[in-house]
């Protein structure tokens, strides 16, 4: 089975765990600050703005509490997102009112999320669909004009930018994951950034139960109470730390992520090339200048009609598909009666193909082979125009 998404671990990971067992602390350690650090090179903003917890879920859950979202507050957000975005902002008493989002690219525009607000607004929650950035510039003035709070799920996003600036931090939150799923893959591990530090400390005392003091490494290391057993609670708060086996692998996906990011874009070139020209077939919008993307997705559209079958024959070729993200205005939990036409024909039309690193290029001719098989074959081709 050729796999949609899939990780590189290998003998540089496996040796970087060893090292975190011969050191006899796999908790929250050295590791963890070192993936922090790392991390927040890769994105050009100071450590004191950075904290790693077990998931980007937590992260979320963490952004919406720090930034006091709660009953009576409306947040914004693309139908077109993951669940854990919408679980954080409901379970916290707000309401998601989701917007809709261009056809094509999947991400919303500014104009989709200013249709969207309310007076109730007091945040806005966006993803980088697939890692391509969407107009996050211009949401994020239209954030600060409107005095709302933005969080940005860069989940998709790891390497994605603007210019010089990354994604993730064009807003007050942002959010990674390093799930199993995701480019760079520690197993599972999250990354919180706030803009405001203040806040950063103050997560790093949620992620830890409340507890004004460190984690147990750090207190180990530099004892200075008498009775360093003590405790202070100063709220009541789960604990969510990463912990250095997780970081340890994470630290060497960072290392290898440019040489993963240069073989996905190899591929993404030849899907572009291969795919052009099959009737019916829309491929992904090539990046406007200056947009840098993670080639997180590749995602092909056709008429509604067919896609399903389409992802049936790719299945029996032994090649899984899927479509991200399904609907969250149609999910009951959410409580939604939005219609929002883009979304609702990307959703129809959309289908994710194979896309990561341990992809060989005959994975890809195969890929492609299908693709152009499955589709022609319902698609009847169409009259070639002279130009
Ligand atoms: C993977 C993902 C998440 C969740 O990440 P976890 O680390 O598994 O909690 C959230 N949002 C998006 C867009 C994702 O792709």
């Amino acid at each position: 089975m050729i796999n949609v998404f899939q990780p590189s671990l290998g003998a540089e990971e496996l040796a970087a765990v060893a090292e975190v067992f011969d050191s006899s602390w796999v908790g929250k350690g050295p590791k963890v600050a070192e993936f922090e650090a790392a991390f927040a090179a890769r994105l050009g903003v100071a450590g004191t703005r950075l904290l790693s917890v077990d998931t980007c879920t937590e992260a979320t859950f963490l952004a919406v509490r720090l930034a006091g979202l709660g009953a009576g507050c409306d947040v914004v957000m693309p139908t077109i997102a993951f669940v854990s975005a919408a679980n954080a902002v409901a379970a916290h008493g707000a309401r998601p009112v989701f917007c809709d989002v261009d056809p094509h690219t999947l991400n919303p525009t500014a104009e989709h999320v200013e249709a969207a607000l309310t007076p109730a607004t007091k945040a806005v929650l966006v993803l980088h669909y697939g890692g391509h950035p969407g107009e996050i510039d211009r949401i994020a003035d239209l954030c600060a004009e409107r005095r709302v709070v933005l969080i940005e799920d860069a989940a998709n996003a790891v390497a994605s930018a603007i210019g010089e600036r990354a994604c993730g931090t064009f807003g007050d939150f942002g959010v990674w994951s390093f799930d199993h799923g995701k480019i760079a893959v520690a197993g599972d591990g999250g990354m919180l950034y706030a803009r405001d530090p203040d806040l950063v400390e103050r997560a790093r005392k949620l992620a830890y139960l409340g507890l004004e003091q460190a984690s147990g490494f750090a207190q180990a290391a530099g004892q200075t109470a008498t009775r360093w057993w003590d405790i202070t609670v100063s709220s009541f708060s789960r604990r969510s730390v990463m912990n250095d086996i997780l970081a340890a692998i994470g630290c060497v996906q960072l290392r290898r992520l440019d040489g993963f990011l240069r073989r996905r874009a190899e591929i993404v070139a030849h899907y572009d090339r291969a795919l052009a020209g099959i009737p019916a077939l829309g491929l992904p919008p090539a990046l406007p200048p200056g947009h840098r993307g993670s080639h997180y997705f590749y995602w092909v559209q056709m008429p509604a009609g067919i896609r399903d079958e389409v992802a049936r024959d790719l299945y029996d070729r032994g090649i899984y598909t899927t479509m991200r993200y399904p609907l969250l205005h149609r999910v009951r939990a959410y409580g939604s009666d939005a219609r929002l036409p883009g979304a609702e024909s990307a959703a129809a039309r959309t289908l994710n193909l194979p896309l990561h690193q341990g992809l060989s290029d005959g994975d890809v001719e195969a890929v492609v082979a299908g693709v152009r098989a499955a589709v022609t074959a319902r698609v009847p081709a169409l009259p070639v125009e002279v130009p």
